[in-house]
């Protein structure tokens, strides 16, 4: 008899589990309507006065047997999912975000060289450019390498205002004539969008610095050039902020974009910053623009380049970003963290056994 009882109440909590189900799938159908009708009121997903009124609203409501903190704290879950559902389907819409496991961004630069296709890319020069001759030293031994994108670098965000700031245009006009020599692709930082008419007769990618990642007005005037642009995460930057970054650039008309991980602030003192890896990982797998490693910028020592490189490689990353001084120890700036040319190609050396099934 009792055997008989327990199985129709059991048959009963059943019926009322897919119910349960069903109006639950209903509010979230609801919650991801209120989800398009906030995206276009530019409001945020997130308001708490409105939980705060859905919770009193069931506390005055609830006749038990559940207590009112029960109820609450079951609410609250469905809160916490409605909101995830929400910003899930707000990501799904940006144009940065990776819509199949096949969708890829390929940078392809004039003469046919494809960044972001499976070929693993190593941008690589000095910290900043000083002389003709300092560039010319790296741009052969770059060249000799196949290396195809040289930094070129005339604008350089210091902390200090009384540090070297770079040379301007005419450090511009020696990467060019560098890159024109060894046949290779200038790629340069650029801080204000007042600088982009005067860079284009000299950059064939732009280079937005972690420090400008947010210059929102920069990174909608870089969605109106032709060249691809290169942009690093900033210091503090989220993964999602930085994809928003990524955002402005390709919503306001430029596909081409670069994304580097560069290092983040974190405690850790024996890096400059600390290399986050899994960054890669997410990137790749949230996005379909082709990532980079900075193994330079993050470690901010040049004694564990070679393992940060393999990392780099072996995290699936489209390629490295790594700085080379003929003379590192004489260097205007990032003296600690360049290369020697004979360190750069043993780091090439090294990557060129480190192989990758994709
Ligand atoms: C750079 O790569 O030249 C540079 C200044 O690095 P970051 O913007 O990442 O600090
Ligand atoms: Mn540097």
């Amino acid at each position: 008899m009792s055997v008989d009882r327990l199985k129709e109440l059991r048959s009963q909590v059943d019926v009322v589990n897919l119910k349960i189900l069903d109006l639950l799938n209903q509010r979230a159908r609801l919650v991801s309507d209120i989800g398009h009708v906030q995206a276009e009121l530019g409001t945020s997903f997130y308001d708490p006065q409105r939980e705060a009124e859905m919770l009193t609203a069931l506390e005055q409501n609830n006749n038990g047997p559940f207590s009112n903190e029960t109820i609450k704290a079951l609410f609250r879950e469905i809160f916490r999912a409605s909101l995830a559902l929400e910003e899930k389907e707000a990501r799904a819409k940006i144009l940065v975000q990776r819509k199949s496991p096949t969708d890829k961004t390929i940078i392809r630069l004039p003469d046919g060289t494809e960044i972001g296709n499976e070929h693993f890319t190593v941008i690589a020069g000095s910290c900043a450019v000083v002389s003709f001759e300092q560039m010319d030293m790296v741009g052969a031994a770059l060249a000799e390498r196949g290396v195809r994108v040289m930094r070129g670098m005339a604008f350089k965000p210091r902390t200090s205002p009384y540090d070297f700031q770079g040379l301007g245009e005419p450090g511009l006009k020696i990467a060019r004539q560098v890159a024109n020599k060894y046949n290779m692709y200038v790629t340069s930082e650029i801080m204000d969008k007042s600088q982009i008419s005067m860079m284009s007769d000299y950059v064939d990618i732009f280079w937005v610095g972690a420090r400008n990642m947010q210059n929102s007005p920069l990174l909608k005037a870089l969605g109106q050039v032709r060249q691809p642009v290169i942009l690093k995460r900033g210091l503090s930057a989220t993964l999602e902020e930085f994809l928003y970054a990524a955002e402005y650039i390709v919503s306001s008309g430029n596909a081409n974009v670069i994304l580097i991980e560069r290092g983040i602030r974190t405690f850790e003192r024996w890096t400059r910053n600390t290399l986050d890896i899994s960054a890669v990982a997410i990137l790749k797998l949230e996005s379909h623009l082709p990532v980079v490693v900075d193994i330079s910028h993050s470690a901010g020592r040049r004694d564990i380049a070679l393992p940060l490189a393999r990392v780099a490689k072996a995290s699936g990353a489209d390629g490295l970003m790594v700085e080379v001084h003929p003379n590192p120890p004489v260097a205007m700036s990032d003296a600690k963290q360049q290369l020697s040319i004979s360190e750069f190609n043993a780091l090439m050396d090294e990557i060129e056994k480190v192989h990758v099934t994709p």
